[in-house]
């Protein structure tokens, strides 16, 4: 089944013009290599999904949006509904990224009824959670990934509709990265919360880790048990640095 291989995804973020479709391109080619091996997965930013898709319709590249709204439509200036993301031909969207929680404020409650919007739409959520460097310091590590799994992922998430990406905050874009002790028992404490929620699904839900991946250390953190992918920031905007990510395996 489609869950139980690894998924190498990027998030270009606020980052990509149409000039950026041959990095698309590029990407979309290489992937061909590592059909049956490892799904991959670009995020470009809302206004390049429909040429995206196009584009990646005949290759192994599956593209995905960055973030979409709770309600299917309505009185809601600027925002995205999940009905529209899938109507781009998109199939995956990232819910709950710490940009969003942070920036725009998101809570757990939104997370979690984002991505229940993803799945009625049929899109596979992928639903960020991760402490803050503070929240590491005190020691509240765990507790913060019990916390954030319980409230932002729906009681709907099976292992095919759901992917959990574990970022650090303190992680992200910054070119630190936890211990591999570290982020083995995270995941593994992710695993045993998810198995025990979601039983005959939780085994096989991927769980992504995220944060400072890049090509000289992908090898290493994809290695560790239950880590089963990654999710790119910085990296995944140049195509040769993303294959090399996705090539590991
Ligand atoms: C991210 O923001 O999802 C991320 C992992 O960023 P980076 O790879 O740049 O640290």
């Amino acid at each position: 089944t489609p869950e139980t291989k690894p998924l190498v995804a990027g998030n270009w973020k606020m980052n990509g013009l149409r000039s950026s479709l041959d990095t698309l391109k590029t990407i979309a080619s290489g992937a061909a290599a590592l059909v049956g091996k490892t799904d991959m997965l670009i995020c470009p930013p809302a206004t390049l999904l429909r040429e995206a898709t196009s584009l990646c319709s005949r290759t192994a590249l599956r593209i995905g949006a960055q973030d979409c709204h709770s309600l299917p439509s309505g009185a809601h200036t600027g925002e995205i509904s999940a009905a529209m993301v899938a109507d781009c031909g998109a199939t995956f969207v990232i819910v709950g990224h710490s940009e969003r929680r942070d920036f725009q404020s998101e809570t757990d409650a939104i997370v979690r009824s984002k991505a229940a919007a993803a799945h009625a739409a049929r899109l596979v959520a992928i639903v960020c959670i991760g402490e803050t460097g503070a929240e590491r310091q005190s020691g509240e590590t765990l507790n913060v990934l019990k916390r954030q799994l319980a409230h932002s992922v729906p009681d709907g998430a099976t292992a095919t509709n759901t992917v959990i990406a574990y970022e650090p905050v303190w992680a992200i874009g910054t070119g630190l990265t936890p211990t591999t002790d570290d982020i083995r028992e995270a995941h593994a404490f992710m695993r045993a919360d998810l198995v025990s929620r979601f039983p005959g699904n939780g085994t096989n839900m991927r769980i992504l880790y995220g944060g400072s991946v890049k090509a000289s250390n992908a090898a290493e953190l994809m290695a560790i048990v239950n880590v089963d992918g990654a999710l790119v920031g910085g990296a995944s905007l140049k195509a040769d640095d993303f294959l090399a990510i996705a090539g590991i395996y």
